[in-house]
């Protein structure tokens, strides 16, 4: 299994999905689709150049 990774369309609303990755919470943007976990090197923002706070928190978390 493998995160999605879509252009994004400035229009990016990182959520939370509920969903595991590698045993991390699985974020989806609900603009372009694309996926990220906190197992992930890069941190996703939003359109408005915020990162969401459920991301801030998971990628805190992360151990990695
Ligand atoms: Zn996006």
């Amino acid at each position: 299994m493998a995160l999605a990774h879509n252009d994004c369309q400035s229009k990016c609303d990182w959520r939370p999905t509920g969903e595991r990755y590698r045993d991390q919470p699985l974020f989806r943007c609900t603009g372009c689709k694309s996926e990220w976990a906190p197992t992930e090197k890069w941190t996703p923002k939003n359109v408005d150049g915020q990162i969401a706070l459920e991301v801030a928190a998971a990628r805190a978390a992360c151990p990695a």
